[in-house]
């Protein structure tokens, strides 16, 4: 059964074997056009020797008055009545008849043998031409057909690709130059939707992951409200407080889970402008502050640097920096932000004294979901998506993050920005 797009429509190889046919047929009518030219051009050269030669005798002046007959082999008198106006002595086919008369002489040169001649050769030309066709068709179809199987190998591989099968590859096999490129470069994008739609699912996954455990913990203080809260006001304060507190995390990761699903390869989202960091900086440090408890918030050098991007979503990536300097800072730790300029660049530096990061979690801390290992499980609340954000916020400026932290020491992390 053929499928909707096919039905009715002329395959490739029949296309091609279609165009080859049109070609193999003008290429036999010009040979016979050709041959058709050429044998009379040589019919009108052997008259026109013929007719010299008479010519060349008859001047000469030894010629009756009478009909002659001019062949290859020499001229000879015809008798008196061969020749009539209108009606040819039977020898005369193909040769030139003279006919000298009062007036001077008629030449007559009939073609009847020359012509049919002429038949026998053109209908055997085309028959010859014919059956050349019929092989070189053959051929050709047989080439097309070896040469595009690649291309039904592609359609074949192709239909059976499915969200559930994207492993499936075309095979490269028979295929050569353009067709082995057109391969890989198929391949080669099959292998990035493959990846970008495994992504996918590892991020739906986590995600859920994530939300399943609030969820529970709502899920059992509910249970224990039902069951103790009516009677005991202390179990209904806990229960309330916690039901509070894990919906607050919730609706935070939900948003940036949000954010993430949003903005990812989507950079036409942030509405860029020219503004100064040294404003942004001062916002986030006064903010910072405000939470900051007994920690320190020293502002370091500040300088003004005019940027363009999305000031709002610079300032949560930059937030992003400052909170975890917090989170993970003693409560006596200090957290310092400065802002500097240098060679073209803004430079937007979070330092803290906290516990730092170990060199093995360093590569892995930007990937979404990842949690050093000095803090997974601890009481420290995250999930693993602030500095995935902040760095989707940072490339999508042209710009980018730069690192360095010891375990024990604190970290830096430094946000650069093109002036
Ligand atoms: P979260 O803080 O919610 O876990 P992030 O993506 O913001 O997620 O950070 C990823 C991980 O990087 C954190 O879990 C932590 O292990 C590490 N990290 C980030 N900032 C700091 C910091 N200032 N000091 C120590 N570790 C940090």
């Amino acid at each position: 059964m053929m499928n909707g797009t096919s039905a009715g429509r002329r395959s490739l190889s029949q296309r091609i074997s279609g165009q080859y046919t049109l070609y193999l047929v003008r290429s036999m009518a010009v040979t016979l056009a050709v041959f058709t030219l050429v044998y009379w051009f040589a019919v009108i050269v052997r008259a026109s020797g013929v007719c010299g030669r008479a010519l060349s005798e008859m001047s000469g002046g030894q010629w009756q008055q009478g009909s002659y007959l001019v062949g290859e082999s020499g001229v000879s008198r015809l008798a008196d009545d061969a020749w009539r106006p209108g009606v040819l002595p039977q020898k005369v086919d193909g040769q030139l008849c003279l006919v000298r008369g009062e007036g001077g002489y008629t030449v007559v040169f009939t073609l009847s043998g020359y012509a049919s001649l002429f038949v026998v050769l053109l209908l055997t030309l085309a028959l010859a031409e014919l059956i050349r066709l019929r092989v070189l068709r053959q051929s050709a179809d047989r080439i097309s057909r070896r040469a595009l199987s690649p291309i039904s190998d592609i359609v074949t591989a192709a239909r059976g690709l499915s969200a559930s099968n994207l492993s499936a590859r075309i095979s490269a096999d028979g295929a050569k130059d353009e067709l082995l490129e057109l391969t890989e470069v198929l391949n080669g994008m099959l292998d990035r939707i493959e990846s970008a739609y495994n992504n996918q699912k590892q991020f739906v996954s986590d995600a859920s992951h994530e939300l399943r455990t609030p969820i529970a913990v709502i899920q059992g203080y509910a249970d224990m409200l039902g069951r103790w809260g009516k009677s005991d006001p202390e179990v209904r304060d806990e229960a309330i407080a916690a039901i509070s507190g894990e919906t607050r995390a919730m609706k935070d990761l939900v948003e940036q889970l949000l954010f993430i699903a949003r903005h990812e390869n989507s950079p036409q989202r942030y509405q860029k402008e020219f503004f100064d960091l040294k404003e942004l900086a001062d916002e986030a440090l006064r903010d910072t502050k405000l939470i900051a408890g007994e920690r320190k918030v020293i502002a370091g050098p500040i300088e003004s640097a005019i940027v363009r991007g999305d000031k709002n979503a610079l300032k949560q990536a930059l937030r992003v920096f400052l909170d975890n300097a917090l989170k993970y800072t003693a409560s006596d730790g200090e957290i310092t932000l400065s802002c500097v300029k240098e060679k073209g660049w803004a430079r937007l530096t979070v330092q803290d004294n906290g516990i730092g990061i170990a060199e093995e979690d360093l590569q892995r801390v930007f990937d979404r979901f990842y949690r050093a290992a000095n803090v997974r499980g601890s009481e420290v609340d995250g999930h693993g998506l602030g500095l995935a954000i902040a760095r989707m916020i940072v490339l999508a400026h042209g710009g980018r993050i730069e690192v360095q932290s010891k375990p024990g020491a604190g970290s830096r992390f430094h946000i650069l920005l093109k002036l």
